[in-house]
């Protein structure tokens, strides 16, 4: 599967990016997987707060995209809810 590009994820090194091809790179987007041949991580908001850490400090490296981009932050922990594939 390719990479949602409202999504945030994590790759080697902890380089964070959306799932647009030209943050993600091509072979992220299309593989995910880094140039290295790891897997890039989704970034998911849950994840992060159980690890105590500000979602906020999480944002793409190069368009800037933050992983709270919606209003609707922390509110649903049960986050299969609204996986809908709304692809712009
Ligand atoms: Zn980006």
């Amino acid at each position: 599967m390719r990479l949602k590009e409202t999504e945030l994820y994590l790759g080697d090194n902890g380089r964070c990016f959306c799932g647009r091809s030209k943050c993600a790179g091509s072979t992220a987007f299309y593989t995910n997987r880094d140039l290295s041949g790891q897997k890039v991580e989704e970034l998911r908001i849950a994840d992060v707060l159980s690890t105590g850490l500000d979602p906020k400090v999480f944002k793409c490296e190069t368009c800037g995209q933050a992983l709270l981009k919606k209003s609707k932050t922390a509110e649903s922990p049960k986050d299969s809810a609204d996986l809908k594939p709304e692809e712009v």
